[in-house]
């Protein structure tokens, strides 16, 4: 039996899947799974960390040739953008964003999707804003009284999916714990205000995924994310030493909902529930 097997993540600006997936979306890609990357913005409401890279008028344009060079980078199909404006998020019609989502996972069809938890991993407004928009997204893409899309003739355009499992990416508290004894900013800044990491318990995690083997890449996608990152940071200056820290070499998640039974105990795998095979084992393998 063929398995084709796809992997949706949402996110709300360029770079937040490079920090908070990248291992992952590389890893699965890697093992032969579709993967598909939903951004929200194209990011303009940022910085621009190496001057004479953007201007202001054209950073949408730069951010956008960023991420494509990140989902290169990771394997993973070209992303798709919602187009709304960095920093809106809270503004914009949420029925509207809504139904944008659930057209396109009916078009995508993934059975796992990734997201940001209720926290927006240090309270950014735009990534709260993702977060009910996927979650709600999630809920009634299987709906087919939501939404519909019909022609003029009454076929049905585009019909319903069951995605199995959602997922909200999660930092437990242990990583930021090492962040901050690596000195590395336990907060974002903001306006001026500090928006903390929120650190989850690790009773609280689920599911964690090795991206060990992925770190090269993780890295490299962040580093595509040059105008806002810079020059001058611990990825471009000494890579070595952040691929070797185990909260770079680990990706952790809460499973937030499921329509397949889960095993007890820590998941290692996304797709756990949902494989006709183990992963990497081939018809042959397996007799
Ligand atoms: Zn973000």
């Amino acid at each position: 039996m063929s398995e084709e097997l796809t992997l949706l993540a949402v996110f709300a600006h360029p770079d937040d899947e490079a920090f908070g997936c990248g291992g992952t979306l590389t890893k699965y890609a890697a093992e032969g799974v579709t993967v598909h990357l939903v951004t929200a913005t194209r990011g303009e409401a940022g910085g621009i960390a190496v001057p004479g890279l953007a201007s202001f008028a054209n950073l949408p344009d730069v951010r956008e040739h960023e991420l494509r060079c990140a989902c290169e980078t990771y394997g993973i199909e070209p992303p798709h953008f919602l187009g709304y404006v960095d920093g809106h998020l809270t503004v914009m019609h949420q029925g509207q964003a809504v139904g944008r989502l659930v057209r396109l996972i009916r078009d995508i069809r993934p059975q796992v999707m990734i997201t940001f938890g209720p926290d927006g991993i240090y309270g950014h407004y735009d990534h709260i804003a993702v977060h009910r928009w996927a979650t709600i997204a999630y809920d009634l893409a299987a709906d087919p009284d939501c939404f519909p899309d019909v022609s003029p003739d009454g076929e049905l355009v585009c019909s319903p999916h069951q995605v199995a499992k959602l997922y909200y990416r999660a930092i437990n508290q242990e990583q930021i714990d090492e962040w901050d004894d690596y000195g590395m900013s336990t907060a974002v800044m903001m306006d001026g205000v500090p928006f903390p990491f929120v650190g989850y318990p690790d009773d609280a995690i689920t599911t964690v995924i090795d991206v060990q083997a992925m770190a090269q890449n993780k890295i490299e996608g962040i580093r595509c994310h040059r105008s806002q990152i810079g020059d001058e940071n611990p990825y471009v200056e000494a890579p070595e030493a952040v691929m070797s820290r185990p909260s770079f070499q680990q990706e952790t998640y809460i499973l937030a909902r499921s329509t397949v039974e889960i095993p007890e105990g820590v998941e290692t795998d996304l797709f756990t529930g949902l494989r006709a095979t183990a992963p990497h084992l081939s018809r042959a393998e397996t007799e």
